[in-house]
């Protein structure tokens, strides 16, 4: 083990669409690497695992943490106190602004039970005047004791470089809890699927708004581990839209997929056979079975 290493659990708190992902997408950045093919041993969903030399943060999803309406909500409450349980620090995303709701009010009750330290992160300060922001500060200052503040913009980078620093400072000494190359539990062919839509989208620009899919068909690293075969298909709703996908003799698809396998062959770090095709299903979004198949789970919000 190497000396003075620490490695811990960051339970990540906040309601949905405060810029969880983004920053978590901004704090793992260029540290993405391939994902570990071991069975998760945690009864907690990791978010991500983010490793430098200091250490391990583990990031762990906590599902709504709010008042129980219904068998779900206790469900989903039960496993959000858990997972503060097994946390050595809490990291609660809020938005900028001076109105803390009921909500926030009971996450602040349910951190003070607790006993984490909790640094509280008021995200999206792009959005609003440097000065506000000190308000902000005093405003939530005054409904529980937090370990930190730190005001950050996640999605221009503002602010964020303190926040793994200061993540470190309460977690306890102990070795590495994954491999250091392991980022999420998240499939891999997700994120994979998910370049290959971002690249569609931004190849074709608007001509075909929001309405694409990709399914990952085969995803595998061959036995000598230099290169991994992938072929997905990217689904369209009308045979029109194939037509503009697929392009002239093919080219927009080529330029899809090489711009896709650029990104595929960072992440893996390793060389990628990307085939891609193009398939038509009409009204894929609405079902739920598609959807779910496509990886926007409803229920994840
Ligand atoms: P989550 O539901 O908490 O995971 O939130 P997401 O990370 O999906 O972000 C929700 C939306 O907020 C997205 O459109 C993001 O681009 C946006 N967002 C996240 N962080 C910031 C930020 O720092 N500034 C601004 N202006 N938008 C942000
Ligand atoms: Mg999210």
């Amino acid at each position: 083990m190497k000396e003075n290493f620490k490695s811990g659990f960051a339970a990540i708190i906040g309601r949905p669409n405060v810029g969880k992902s983004t920053l978590m997408n901004h704090l793992i950045g260029q540290k993405i690497a391939i994902t570990s093919k071991k069975p998760q041993t945690t009864r907690n969903k990791i978010q991500t695992v983010y490793t430098d030399e200091q250490g391990q943060i583990v990031f762990l999803d906590t599902p709504g943490i709010h008042k129980a309406k219904n068998k779900l909500g206790e469900y989903m409450v039960g496993v959000a106190e858990r997972t503060l349980k097994d946390a050595d620090v809490a990291l609660w995303l809020v938005e900028p602004t001076n109105f803390v709701g009921a909500g926030e009010r009971h996450i602040a009750e349910q951190l003070k039970k607790n006993g984490l330290p909790v640094i509280l992160i008021i995200n999206k300060i792009d959005t609003v005047k440097k000065e506000e922001v000190l308000q902000f500060i005093d405003t939530y200052r005054k409904i529980m004791d937090f370990a930190e503040i730190i005001p950050c913009s996640a999605l221009r980078g503002q602010n964020t470089d303190d926040i793994i620093g200061c993540i470190f400072k309460y977690l306890p000494y102990g070795p590495a809890f994954y491999d250091e190359d392991t980022i999420t539990d998240q499939p891999i062919r997700q994120i994979v699927a998910e370049i290959i839509r971002e690249k569609s989208l931004h190849a074709l620009d608007e001509e075909i708004p929001h309405g694409i899919a990709v399914a990952i068909d085969v995803m595998k690293q061959r036995p000598d581990g230099r290169v991994w075969d992938i072929d997905a298909t990217i689904i369209c709703e009308k045979d029109s839209h194939k037509g503009i996908i697929i392009g002239k003799q093919g080219s927009m698809l080529k330029k899809i997929g090489t711009n896709a396998r650029y990104e595929i062959e960072q992440l893996l770090e390793c060389r990628a056979n990307l085939k891609l095709w193009v398939k038509v299903k009409r009204d894929w979004r609405d079902s739920d079975f598609l959807m779910k198949n496509f990886g926007y789970d409803k229920k994840e919000v």
